[in-house]
C-alpha cells in the first residue's frame, strides 16, 4: 500500500516537473518565447506549420506571390526530407523557414535525448538542403517539456508560440470560419498560426481558400505581413 501510494506520488511529481510546468512556463510566461509583435507598427505574421505538402504547400506559395507577402515556415524535417524542392522554393521565394520537429511526436512523449536529436536532425535537415541557418523554433502542438528550451538554445534557436489559431486542422473547420477568427482577433503584431499539412483529411484546401480573402481584407485594414524576423526586429 505505501508502496503504491510512494510510486503515485513520485510519478505524479516527475510529470509535473518534465510536462506540466515547464509547458506552462513557456507558454505563458517566459521571455524567451515570441508569442506577439510589437504593437507599435501595423504588423502581421502569417505562420504556417507541418509541412512541406507536394500538394498544398506549392498551391500557398502561390497565394503568397501573388499577393506579394512573406510568411514564416515552420516545417518538419520528415517532410522537408521527401520535398526537399518545395522547401527550396520556400526559400528561394524569400520565406522564413524554421524548426517544427522531424516527426510530430508530442513533447512530453519524448525522452530529453530524443527532445534534442528530433530537433537537431529537423535543423540539420534544413541546413543540408539550403545551406541556410534556421533561426526559429516551434514544437508541435505549441507543447513544451523541460528539455524543449535548451534543445532550441544549444541550436541559437528562438522559440516562437502564437497569439491567433483558427482550428483550421479540424474537420468541421471552415474557410468562413478561419476568415472570422483570423479577422476579427487581429491586432498589431498578431502572429497567426495555419497549416498547410496534416490534420484532418483535406483540412489544408480551407486553410488554402480562406486565404486570399483573409490577406484581402487584413491589406485593406492597413497591415503589413511580414516574417518573424522582422516581426522581432531581427535583420532577414
Ligand atoms: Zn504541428
Amino acid at each position: 500500500m505505501w508502496a503504491f501510494i510512494f510510486i503515485t506520488i513520485a510519478a505524479t511529481m516527475i510529470f509535473a516537473i518534465y510536462c506540466i510546468i515547464p509547458n506552462y512556463w513557456m507558454r505563458n510566461r517566459s521571455k524567451r518565447v515570441l508569442r506577439h509583435g510589437t504593437a507599435e507598427k501595423p504588423w502581421i505574421a502569417l505562420t504556417f506549420d507541418d509541412g512541406p505538402n507536394p500538394l498544398y504547400t506549392p498551391q500557398l506559395l502561390d497565394i503568397l506571390k501573388d499577393a506579394g507577402i512573406k510568411a514564416t515556415f515552420f516545417v518538419m524535417g520528415k517532410q522537408a526530407l521527401k520535398h526537399p524542392y518545395i522547401l527550396e522554393r520556400m526559400h528561394s521565394e524569400g520565406h522564413t523557414i524554421g524548426c517544427h520537429s522531424f516527426s510530430h511526436r508530442h513533447a512530453w512523449l519524448m525522452s530529453p535525448w530524443h527532445t534534442f536529436k528530433d530537433l537537431e536532425l529537423t535543423y540539420q535537415t534544413i541546413e543540408s538542403f539550403l545551406g541556410y541557418k534556421p533561426r526559429w523554433y516551434r514544437p508541435p502542438w505549441g507543447m513544451f517539456n523541460l528539455c524543449s528550451a535548451a534543445a532550441a538554445r544549444k541550436l541559437d534557436l528562438k522559440i516562437a508560440y502564437w497569439s491567433i489559431e483558427a482550428q483550421d486542422w479540424e474537420a468541421t473547420t471552415t474557410a468562413q470560419h478561419i476568415y472570422d477568427t483570423i479577422i476579427s482577433r487581429a491586432q498589431p503584431g498578431s502572429i497567426i498560426v495555419l497549416h498547410d499539412n496534416r490534420g484532418a483529411p483535406g483540412a489544408p484546401a480551407k486553410t488554402l481558400e480562406a486565404l486570399p480573402p483573409i490577406i484581402k481584407a487584413l491589406k485593406k485594414k492597413g497591415y503589413t505581413f511580414v516574417t518573424l524576423d522582422q516581426l522581432k526586429g531581427d535583420t532577414t
